[in-house]
């Protein structure tokens, strides 16, 4: 599907800065901060190390954004697959905190899933949960105990077991457990039950329960605020400016792009996944700690002309995603409709052409195209990675994930969703680009200039 511009109304490109070369060579002793990378954790560490004060450069080696970027598409504006910011986390804390300004809207209750070859309701309070023949006798009051339980947000989590080993350990009737392992895929975006750390899921479920939004103008949104406010703050962002070396040569980091090098006390690599920091520290990834494997998911993303039959569909038996994100959102034309669709993949699942065509008989049943609602844009995106560590059970969960700080390189910090030991996907890239931005500012503050 060709990208054409989707226009200014829905999908924003940065207002920051970008300083020629001959300006980037005069500036390199001038940082006592480098970030390399500017998704949402780079944006983060650059905006809030700014306004505590640290002169920071930032370097992209693309657009900005990373996987937070949103892309026209027929009119359409598509975020790279279903993004949902979490209500009250850490991302959205931070938004707020640095008064970076977002709209969205929660997305419809109405949800459906497919369970067994019937297609039942999701039971979301005591009402449903009587209705619903998704869950039947005994499993109906597991199920009304465990949405409780998640609802008030306390008890300790079972950290250490994993998911699967925690339901068996609950003796939960079969109906309400898989009932449980959809909505921990729907809120971690994991298919491995038998490795994902059950404390984890469960921390995830409790912030879902509080709700999620899907955002105006896309996660794009996000991007641009962020990097405007970094650049107000006085943070220099560059685009397009790949990191291909750092050496540390005294207390000082030298950091090599094709245009120059630029020299900081402290360095944080947010670029991405643990190879790409390994990489570029010369270490192995496995000496920054126990990431995890990858999350990945299979996407399709479809502008539609008219809504479905269905707002939302899961499945419950194969791990399957079905969401319309306009409305309530806007990304489109009024009137449009964007939905996302998605398969979680497990850790060693390679997809293949049937993974696409599961994704597009999933969408039909859920009233997309085949005299439904007629497809104007479509794009699939066949293996995403959605965050770089899965916290396991065998390694502590996300107490076991790897630092900020890297212990072996001083003045080195990381930050991503597969750093910190606090919390998920985006929420992991805000919460450990924040401790980033701290600890590079106090380590830059002891070395002298
Ligand atoms: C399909 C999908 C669905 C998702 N849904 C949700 C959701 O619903 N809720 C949620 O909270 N999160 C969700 N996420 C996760 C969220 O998008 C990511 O956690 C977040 O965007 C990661 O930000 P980051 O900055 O850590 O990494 P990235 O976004 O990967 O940014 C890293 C940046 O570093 C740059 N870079 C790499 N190498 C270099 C180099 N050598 N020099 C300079 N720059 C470099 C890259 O170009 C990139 O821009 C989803 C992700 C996907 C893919």
């Amino acid at each position: 599907m060709a990208g054409a511009s989707i226009g200014p109304t829905v999908c924003h490109t940065s207002a920051a800065p970008v300083v020629n070369s001959a300006e980037v060579i005069d500036m390199e002793d001038r940082n006592d901060i480098i970030v390399i990378g500017g998704g949402l954790a780079g944006l983060v560490t650059a905006a809030l190390a700014a306004r505590a004060g640290s002169r920071v450069t930032l370097l992209e080696g693309h657009a900005l954004g990373g996987r937070a970027r949103t892309t026209g598409h027929e009119g359409f504006g598509f975020n790279l697959g279903p993004h949902a910011l979490y209500e009250g986390a850490e991302l959205m804390t931070t938004l707020a905190e640095l008064a970076v300004p977002f709209h969205g809207s929660a997305p419809s209750t109405r949800i459906v899933l497919e369970i067994g070859g019937r297609v039942e309701r999701l039971p979301v309070d005591a009402r449903s949960l009587l209705r619903t023949g998704a869950v039947t006798g005994r499993a109906r009051v597991a199920t009304a105990s465990l949405l409780a339980g998640l609802r008030s947000g306390r008890g300790p989590l079972p950290t250490g077991l994993t998911l699967d080993e925690w339901l068996a350990e609950r003796r939960l009737p079969e109906e309400a457990a898989a009932l449980v392992r959809m909505l921990c895929r729907v809120g971690t975006y994991s298919n491995a039950p038998d490795l994902i750390d059950a404390g984890a899921a469960v921390l995830q479920l409790r912030r879902a329960v509080r709700g999620v939004r899907y955002l105006d103008g896309g996660w794009q949104s996000l991007v641009v605020g962020l990097a405007d406010r970094a650049a107000a703050l006085g943070a220099v962002i560059l685009d397009h400016q790949p990191v291909v070396g750092l050496e540390r040569t005294g207390r000082r980091w030298t950091v090599a792009t094709p245009a120059g090098e630029h020299r900081a006390a402290s360095i944080v690599l947010a670029a991405g996944g643990p190879e790409v920091a390994a990489r570029l520290l010369g270490v192995e990834p496995a000496a920054l700690g126990a990431a995890g494997p990858p999350v990945r998911a299979a996407c399709l993303d479809l502008g539609l002309a008219a809504p479905t039959r269905d707002d939302l569909r899961f499945g419950v038996d194969e791990p399957l995603y079905y969401s319309t994100h306009m409305p309530p959102a806007r990304l489109a034309p009024e009137g449009s409709v964007v939905v996302h669709v998605a398969r979680y993949l497990r850790p060693e699942e390679r997809p293949t052409a049937a993974t696409r065509d599961d994704l597009w008989a999933f969408a039909r049943r859920a009233g997309v195209g085949e005299g439904g609602a007629e497809v104007r844009a479509h794009r699939y995106l066949h293996d995403m990675v959605v965050a770089h560590g899965l916290p396991l059970a065998a390694t502590g969960g996300l107490a076991g994930r790897p630092p900020v700080a890297v212990a072996e390189a001083p003045g080195a910090f990381l930050a991503g969703d597969w750093v910190g030991g606090t919390a998920l996907l985006a929420d992991a890239a805000a919460a450990s680009g924040r401790l980033a931005a701290d600890l590079a500012a106090r380590h830059a503050a002891a070395v002298p200039a």
